[in-house]
């Protein structure tokens, strides 16, 4: 097993020079537009020089125009993913000269080949892989949201950025959470990684109350406000699951020593168990800025306004053991992360495919875990060693999935 992970919390860190040119990837999103609005904030200290989205082309003028009326004098140059919007972009003036070509090698070219100092990966799900590889091929300071990279390609990910210059910041807020306790620290100092929850929004449900919850109840998560996706994550602690796989890659640390706290208030990020017995955390408001800046900030504080966090009038932190008989998810993820091999793969693009269909009113909420668990049972486990393996693998557990949906569905 790997003892040094993916972040080398004991690198040397020079000072990174400002403004620091940013490409963002799923600009749309909740992670890119937040991104936007600090590099509107700070103009001097972030410039954007890449946008992608994969469909929605209307919000992607709306950013372009927004940097317009700040102090932007040339565009970013952008990717649009879906052959469709990319025609439809075409037609639009502010966003057709500056258009990279369609299909989803723009996302690659967006992270690899625009003058980037820094490439925020805010994409959903499998898709994020491929440009994460190619931001580490170019040497890009990579400010990674997208956990779905190193669940699916960790290995692959660790090979690319072992050839250059690369480097990973975590900007999941639990796991920058876990670098801001780790930073400078030797690994052998570390006996436990503790990845706090907010427990989403059944926390204290038992399994046979589940059993008819709705879409709506499904995506009211109580601290978070974040996509679709990660929403529903949330709410069957895949997203922790998950986020175990990438506390294990990004840090190196063995599976039995990374646990779950729940924590509902979200105040308590994540903690690191020092084998002296002392308990770092890392607290602050539920905000993503604070994650994204320190990212693209090479892991520097630099001066961010927002709500600061008040101890004596939030009074008291609550903790309580996860739950992990009434939310199967959190054990699915951690035993496929042990297994290794094409078994993430298949949680993760079974995941993904039975998220869609519980967000299209297709599946009921209980039944995500088994999609899940039928897909990992129906695929042979193997090794897994190139892109192209991984991307095979990522199809077939997608049809699997997509199969046992379709029998779940009268
Ligand atoms: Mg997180």
């Amino acid at each position: 097993m790997r003892r040094i992970g993916l972040f080398d919390p004991t690198r040397e860190r020079l000072p990174v020079s400002e403004p620091v040119k940013t490409v963002i990837l799923g600009a749309t999103g909740s992670i890119g537009t937040q991104t936007i609005e600090l590099a509107l904030a700070m103009p001097e200290r972030l410039r954007i020089t890449g946008l992608s989205t994969n469909t929605r082309i209307e919000s992607l003028r709306d950013l372009v125009l927004q940097l317009k009326a700040g102090d932007y004098t040339e565009t970013p140059q952008l990717a649009v993913v879906d052959a469709q919007a990319h025609a439809r972009a075409q037609a639009m003036p502010e966003l057709a000269p500056h258009l990279l070509p369609p299909g989803k090698d723009g996302l690659p070219a967006l992270a690899g080949q625009v003058d980037a100092d820094v490439v925020v990966n805010g994409l959903v799900g499998a898709a994020g892989l491929e440009p994460t590889l190619a931001a580490a091929k170019a040497g890009r300071r990579i400010a990674l949201a997208n956990k779905e990279s190193l669940v699916i390609g960790g290995d692959l990910v660790a090979e690319a950025l072992a050839q250059g210059k690369a480097e990973i910041i975590p900007v999941d807020s639990e796991h920058s959470a876990l670098a801001q306790c780790l930073s400078g620290r030797d690994y052998a100092e570390v006996d436990k990684l503790i990845l706090t929850a907010s427990g989403g929004p059944f926390r204290g449900w038992q399994a046979a109350d589940l059993a008819s919850v709705s879409r709506e109840q499904v995506l009211k998560h109580p601290t978070w406000e974040m996509g679709h996706k990660i929403t529903v994550d949330s709410a069957t602690l895949m997203n922790k699951g998950l986020e175990i796989i990438e506390a294990h890659m990004l840090f190196g640390v063995s599976y039995e020593d990374i646990d779950v706290l729940v924590h509902p208030g979200s105040i308590v990020h994540s903690l690191v168990l020092y084998v002296d017995g002392s308990l770092m955390a890392q607290l602050g408001f539920p905000d993503m800025k604070l994650p994204i800046l320190y990212a693209i900030a090479r892991e520097a504080h630099w001066p961010l306004g927002g709500q600061r966090l008040d101890l004596a009038k939030l009074g008291q932190l609550v903790f309580e053991a996860p739950q992990v008989d009434d939310f199967p998810c959190l054990r699915l993820a951690r035993e496929a992360g042990l297994a290794g091999g094409t078994a993430p793969i298949v949680l993760n693009g079974a995941n993904e495919i039975a998220v869609a269909a519980l967000l299209a009113d297709k599946i009921q909420y209980i039944q995500i875990a088994r999609i899940i668990e039928e897909a990992l049972a129906g695929i042979p486990q193997a090794r897994v060693d190139t892109l192209e393996d991984a991307l095979d693998v990522d199809r077939r557990a997608r049809t699997a999935a997509e199969a046992i949906v379709d029998d779940m569905t009268p």
